[in-house]
Parts: C-alpha cells; sequence; structure tokens
C-alpha cells in the first residue's frame, strides 16, 4: 500500500477531489472536515473519516495519531480547508475576520504541528497549503481574506526553509476562481452579486476542483529531491 495522505476539508470542493484523485493513486487516507457525513458518504477504500475542526489542535492531533497506527506515518499533509468571507472593513462583523483567520492560517499551522517533527525525525515528508491567487494580489472586498492568504503563502515559504535540510517539502498551491462551494458562506449579497458579475463578464466559469487535485497530484508525485514551491493556477481569461 501506498503511504498515508492527510486531506483537511475533504467534505466538498477541492479537498473533496484531491481525496478521490489520491485514493485512486492508491494512497490510505485520513480525511478531515466538520460534515463527517459528507466524508464517509466518499466511502473510498483505506479511508479514515474524523470529524475535527482544524481550529482544534489536540483533535486534529488525536485523528493524525489514530491514522498513522493505522496505515503508518503521514507522508503527504494537504491542509486545504478554508473559508471565505468576503466583506468590507468598515461595515463587516469582525467575527468573521476572526473565523478566517482562524481557519485559514491557525488551522494551517495546526495541520503542519501536528505532522512536521514527525517528518523532521523521519528526514522525509511533505505539506502542501492551499492559498489562492488572493494570497498574491488583492481584490476588493477581500481585505481580511487577503490578510489569510499572503500569511498561507508567508508562512509555507519560512517553514520550507526551515525544514530544507530535513528534506521535508512545503509546497504552496494558488488558485484562482474554481468552481465550489466557497463563496456561498459570505454574507453580504451585495459582495456575492459583484463576485458573480465580475466573474461572468471575464472568466465566465471557474476551474473544476479536479484541476486543482491534479496541481496537486503534480507537486506530490515529483521525486522528494524536487520541491515544486508554488503553484498559482487559474481560468486563461482570469487576471
Ligand atoms: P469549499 O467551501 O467547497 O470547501 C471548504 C472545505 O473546508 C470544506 O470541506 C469545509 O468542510 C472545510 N472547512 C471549513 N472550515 C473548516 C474547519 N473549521 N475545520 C475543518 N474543515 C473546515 O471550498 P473550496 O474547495 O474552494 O476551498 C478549499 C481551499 O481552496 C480553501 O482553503 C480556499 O480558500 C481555497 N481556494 C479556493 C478557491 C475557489 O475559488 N474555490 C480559490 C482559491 C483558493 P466542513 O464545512 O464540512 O467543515
Amino acid at each position: 500500500m501506498k503511504k498515508l495522505v492527510v486531506i483537511t476539508g475533504a467534505s466538498s470542493g477541492i479537498g473533496k477531489a484531491t481525496a478521490i484523485r489520491m485514493s485512486e493513486a492508491g494512497h490510505p487516507l485520513l480525511l478531515l472536515a466538520r460534515r463527517i457525513e459528507n466524508l464517509e458518504a466518499l466511502n473510498l477504500p483505506n479511508m479514515l473519516c474524523r470529524k475535527v475542526d482544524v481550529t482544534d489542535l489536540n483533535s486534529f492531533q488525536a485523528a493524525v495519531d489514530e491514522a498513522e497506527k493505522i496505515y503508518g506515518p503521514a507522508d503527504l499533509l494537504i491542509n486545504n480547508a478554508g473559508v471565505m468571507l468576503l466583506g468590507n472593513i468598515a461595515t463587516q462583523d469582525s467575527t468573521e475576520w476572526q473565523q478566517m483567520l482562524n481557519i485559514n492560517v491557525m488551522g494551517v499551522l495546526n495541520g503542519v504541528k501536528t505532522v512536521l517533527g514527525k517528518m523532521i525525525a523521519r528526514n522525509e515528508g511533505t505539506i502542501i497549503n492551499l492559498s489562492s491567487i488572493a494570497g498574491r494580489k488583492t481584490f476588493p472586498d477581500h481585505a481580511a481574506y487577503c490578510a489569510s492568504k499572503f500569511a498561507v503563502h508567508a508562512l509555507t515559504e519560512n517553514i520550507r526553509g526551515e525544514v530544507a535540510g530535513h528534506n521535508v517539502r512545503m509546497t504552496v498551491i494558488a488558485p484562482g476562481v474554481v468552481e465550489t462551494e466557497l463563496l456561498s458562506h459570505t454574507t453580504d449579497s451585495t459582495i456575492v452579486d459583484n463576485y458573480k458579475n465580475w466573474k461572468a463578464s471575464t472568466i465566465k466559469q471557474g476551474l473544476n476542483p479536479d484541476d486543482i487535485a491534479r496541481a496537486i497530484e503534480y507537486a506530490y508525485s515529483q521525486p522528494q529531491n524536487v520541491c515544486i514551491r508554488e503553484i498559482v493556477i487559474a481560468d486563461t481569461r482570469q487576471d
């Protein structure tokens, strides 16, 4: 059997597509999200599903430890879980920023902490963090989301340098618009309409989740001495 892959936010969108692709490649999986019923519905072979909120380090660590007892050391962690609550800072409820920063930044750091020590000890392993084009450039009403995703770029590159000598790879994947549930959590209907109008007048439609899953698989499937540090991937028509 191939090595254990851990995926956060596998209950929909990019995480779900990546779980299916990694399973087809023969990997046992630890799948994490809050909607465990969506994880279990995937019904993939050699799959352990646990209801974990990535902001809770203890339950995250317990799930990883449990999966490693069954399938051996985690060789790949995909920190994919994230939320996008677009808003204008002057009017947006600050609890939305806190939620985004907790999930998109603290959740990623928690994930790194659950596996990094053991990867360093084994001199092998890969962590892939999902950022966004919004982690490279700014957009209207994206201030807190951009802050969270710029942070994902920064922490990934910082840790990459720290663990490079231990043969551990750190990769950041930065997608443009992808057709998933992501926009549905934004509460400001005007901002949602603006986003949809911009999309309709430019790219028409975002990428498929599996387009991103293929990029993840590409980065991971390189030999261990080849580290794809960053992939920015978007519809050809997206600026
Ligand atoms: P979805 O909304 O479809 O998926 C988000 C996933 O994150 C869900 O599985 C959700 O599961 C999980 N999640 C959210 N909060 C938590 C939490 N606290 N603990 C555990 N899991 C959580 O969106 P995408 O697939 O698009 O998003 C995946 C990643 O890709 C995100 O990091 C997003 O920022 C990034 N991205 C997406 C883009 C897009 O256009 N779609 C563009 C650029 C980046 P559950 O609710 O069951 O917990």
